[in-house]
């Protein structure tokens, strides 16, 4: 039998803050290889909805599936393990440790307490971060502390930093903000190479970027899914236009 086969299964996800349901019903389907963008008003649930995939918030209804494992039954860590990886908005990375050294301890094998310990720069793991950082562009870089970055290379290397465990599923939450056009141009290439053989979800405002990246966009408002497809539908959706577009 053939029937569609999703990466990412979102059914009916509903979460309550004391009786107000930031995430309302929502359901959405993402196939591996795709990059969906979701878009909404500020307060529509997107952040909320990110935070439930990976495990941060337990829903009060609804179920999420990746690659059939059910995230909702999971614990945060266990999540990560089974490949699904989150960024926030603001770039964590490790001020005092080189781009190599963030990359280095971003490794599986530098994980546990004593994976830490024992750690060894093999030449598999020297390799990973060679091929890493040339994705994120700065492989002429290495030796640059993490703090000496410019905040769109930040934004970069923490990608980086999430792709040396090769995710399954990357949730990226406004990865270009405070970003210069010449960075969102990039980082947006950036994208579309990386989502290659997995599946992301990204949260993004700016529509120029969103038009570069998406497969598809799923726009929230008010904690339920309002509308969904090509970005040039979307852009024509009257609904859309009116509660986030138009603004
Ligand atoms: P978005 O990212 O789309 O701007 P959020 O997902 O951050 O929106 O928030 C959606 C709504 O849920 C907002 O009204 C926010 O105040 C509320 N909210 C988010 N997290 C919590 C929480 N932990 N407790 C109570 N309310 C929350
Ligand atoms: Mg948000």
């Amino acid at each position: 039998m053939i029937y569609p086969h999703y990466a990412l299964e979102v059914e009916e996800l509903t979460v309550s803050f004391d009786g107000f349901k930031a995430v309302n019903g929502v359901t959405l389907y993402v196939e591996k290889d795709e990059l969906r963008v979701v878009i909404g008003p500020n307060g529509a649930g997107k952040t909320t909805l990110l935070d439930l995939i990976c495990g941060r918030t337990k829903p009060t209804g609804g179920k999420i599936t990746f690659l059939d494992k059910v995230l909702t039954d999971m614990q945060e860590q266990e999540i990560v393990r089974s490949g699904v990886v989150r960024k926030f908005q603001t770039p964590s990375i490790y001020p005092k440790l080189s781009v190599f050294e963030n990359l280095e301890v971003s490794h599986p094998k530098g994980r546990t307490a004593f994976g830490a310990i024992f750690f060894r720069r093999t030449s598999d793991v020297v390799d990973k971060i060679h091929a890493v950082a040339k994705e994120i562009y700065l492989d002429g870089l290495l030796d640059m502390e993490g703090e000496k970055l410019s905040h769109g290379q930040k934004q970069w290397l923490e990608i980086g930093m999430l792709l040396m465990a090769d995710p399954q599923l990357l949730l990226l939450d406004e990865p270009v903000a405070g970003m210069s056009v010449r960075e969102r141009e990039q980082t947006a290439d950036l994208l579309r190479r990386i989502c290659k053989g997995r599946s992301a979800v990204v949260i993004e405002h700016d529509m120029k970027f969103v038009r570069k990246i998406a497969d598809k966009v799923t726009v929230l408002h008010q904690g339920k899914l309002l509308a969904e497809g090509p970005m040039d539908k979307i852009e024509s959706d009257p609904r859309v236009i009116e509660v986030y577009l138009g603004h």
